[in-house]
């Protein structure tokens, strides 16, 4: 996504993946330092180690405890944000649909979870339910919506403007879905944040059911773009990137 992203705007940029061993993280946020690396992504299992690491946090990054994207600044000080929960309403906003006023239940209660129950709070839903395998981590993400979030089960599912999938469930060939789809029907919008595959058993479940069905692609692009923007502070070309992202994803 970046690199097709920096060709089409002519910047002499480039992204590569370095694989850090678990517990390195923050060597490599010094590397940043070391080497004027300008940014970072960040992912599993690094994004609680890298917030421990860096200079300064945004205030998303500081109440998710949480970075997925690092930017060094002009003075050398690295921050550490997430761009998690905006690229998820992003993703929403692509598809018409605005959480402010409406009832949203997010399955999972693990560092995706959070960030989207974070912003889904401050999009003005109504509430925000969190339906969890061990509810003491469901009531923790329920409390990143405070006042309007609660901890819930899949009895709240039925009565839900959204509905999203932030566990694993249906990742790469696993047929599980996150909840019964007899609980989804028309007038829902059913979200996953599992993006490989595009469709995953939940989305063709929901869009059976009459639901729509909105994948996790989007999410990923968004939340990449918004990163783009904080290194580059040009506009993220998102048309070139949500392409590049789905022909890699298509090629495997
Ligand atoms: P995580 O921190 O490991 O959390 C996983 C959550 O799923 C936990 O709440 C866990 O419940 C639950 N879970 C795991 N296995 C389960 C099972 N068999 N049955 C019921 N619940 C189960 O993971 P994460 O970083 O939040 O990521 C979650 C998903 O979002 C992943 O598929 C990831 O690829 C995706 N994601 C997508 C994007 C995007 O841009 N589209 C961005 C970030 C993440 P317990 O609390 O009970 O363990």
């Amino acid at each position: 996504m970046h690199n097709a992203a920096f060709r089409v705007l002519g910047l002499d940029w480039a992204f590569v993946a370095f694989e850090v061993a678990p517990g390195q993280a923050a060597a490599a946020i010094g590397a940043v330092r070391a080497l004027g690396i300008e940014g970072l992504s960040v992912t599993m299992p690094h994004k609680t180690d890298a917030a421990a690491a860096c200079d300064r946090l945004t205030d998303a990054a500081a109440a998710l405890g949480a970075v997925n994207v690092v930017v060094r600044e002009a003075g050398g000080a690295v921050v550490g944000d997430n761009t998690d929960g905006l690229g998820f309403l992003a993703s929403l906003a692509d598809e018409g649909f605005d959480p402010a006023g409406r009832r949203c239940v997010v399955l999972g209660a693990g560092g995706a979870a959070r960030a989207v129950v974070r912003a889904l709070a401050g999009a003005g839903a109504a509430e925000v339910v969190v339906v969890n395998r061990t509810p003491a981590r469901g009531g923790v993400a329920a409390a990143a919506a405070s006042p309007v979030g609660r901890v819930g089960t899949a009895a709240d599912v039925a009565g839900a403007h959204l509905v999203v999938n932030a566990t694993p469930l249906g990742m790469l060939g696993d047929p599980r879905l996150p909840v019964d789809p007899e609980l989804l029907g028309p007038g829902q919008v059913v979200a996953d944040l599992v993006y490989d595959p595009t469709v995953t058993p939940l989305l063709a479940a929901a869009a059976a059911r009459g639901a729509a069905a909105v994948g996790g692609l989007g999410m990923l692009v968004h939340q990449a773009a918004l990163a783009f923007r904080l290194w580059t502070g040009q506009d993220p070309p998102l048309d070139v990137m949500a392409a590049a992202a789905r022909a890699q994803l298509e090629g495997r």
